[in-house]
């Protein structure tokens, strides 16, 4: 019994002082985190839902408060940009307006942020007057922005319509970094029936995205493994919707697009391993199916 608070104490001993080289700032509480990805860029994750900030001597740029499933998301993010800088809080940037993503604004904003936002995301969010969405005060054209500041270029894009009208393509010039969200999933099916989707422009989107001098791509969803995303990854993605367009378009010539069952019986192999492939198939199908069985 005497030999249990020797080792103990021999324990602490060994570990104290690694323990305290390790661990500067008190740790992130699950399910948030904090990662560095390039000189002054970060991304912080609150549980599948992650945004991406720049830091710098003149101000911070944020982008989407996250804090839908996660009603604490947005403060823990400002604590967290708080261990890294006292820079004033400069901008919050929506990614689209999808409360998911843009609710939570308001330690943001009672810290002086700007918020800034496509025209359109700013158009439905003051006709929603959601009260957990602070609205924009920045108003982005068809045409894009840049934000410059302290040394840092982030450009504003919108590529067309997607998973919104309003979805922007965030691009870190320097870094080859874009950061968008929802509309370009990794390794994943597009959520459900596609809902606020555009179809076909989506397609052209894709293909501006590829254009663009990138090489990771921050998704708002963490891809598989928490992995970013690549230029293969958008290819594969289009593809996979190229086979979805297809196979709704060969039901609506058969006539099949107001049959679930025969909805339901659509298969697409090459993409079993992808993310919700058992649980939204169906619902990208019957989206496909609505345009081109109704055109819609
Ligand atoms: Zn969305």
């Amino acid at each position: 019994m005497s030999i249990a608070p020797v080792l103990a104490l021999a324990l602490a001993a060994t570990l104290a002082p690694i323990a305290a080289a390790q661990s500067p700032a008190p740790a992130t509480p699950a399910p948030y985190a904090t990662t560095k990805v390039a000189d002054n860029v970060y991304v912080f994750r609150a549980g599948g839902y992650q945004s991406m900030f720049v830091v710098t001597p003149e101000g911070v740029i944020a982008t989407d408060p996250i804090s839908y499933a996660n009603p604490q998301a947005s403060a823990v993010y400002l604590q967290e940009i708080r261990k890294i800088t006292q820079a004033p809080i400069k901008y919050v940037i929506y990614s689209h307006h999808h409360y998911d993503h843009a609710a939570g604004g308001k330690p943001f904003k009672d810290a002086g942020a700007t918020f800034v936002s496509h025209r359109n995301a700013h158009a439905r969010l003051a006709a929603l007057a959601s009260p957990d969405v602070v609205l924009p005060d920045m108003i982005v054209d068809d045409a894009g922005s840049t934000i410059l500041l302290g040394g840092m270029r982030i450009d504003l894009l919108h590529v067309g319509n997607n998973h919104s009208d309003n979805t922007l393509v965030m691009l870190l010039p320097k870094e080859r970094i874009i950061f968008t969200v929802d509309w370009i999933p990794i390794q994943g099916l597009q959520f459900r029936d596609m809902a606020d989707g555009y179809i076909p422009d989506w397609f052209a989107g894709l293909d501006r995205v590829l254009a663009m001098e990138w090489d990771r791509m921050i998704p708002g969803h963490p891809g598989p493994g928490g992995r970013f995303g690549t230029k293969d990854d958008v290819r594969a993605l289009k593809e996979y919707m190229v086979d979805v367009s297809n196979a709704a378009k060969q039901l609506a010539a058969e006539k099949k697009c107001l049959n679930d069952e025969a909805m339901r019986a659509v298969r697409l192999p090459k993409y079993e391993g992808w993310g919700a492939y058992g649980i939204y198939l169906f619902g990208n199908v019957e989206r496909f199916c609505e345009y081109w069985s109704r055109g819609i």
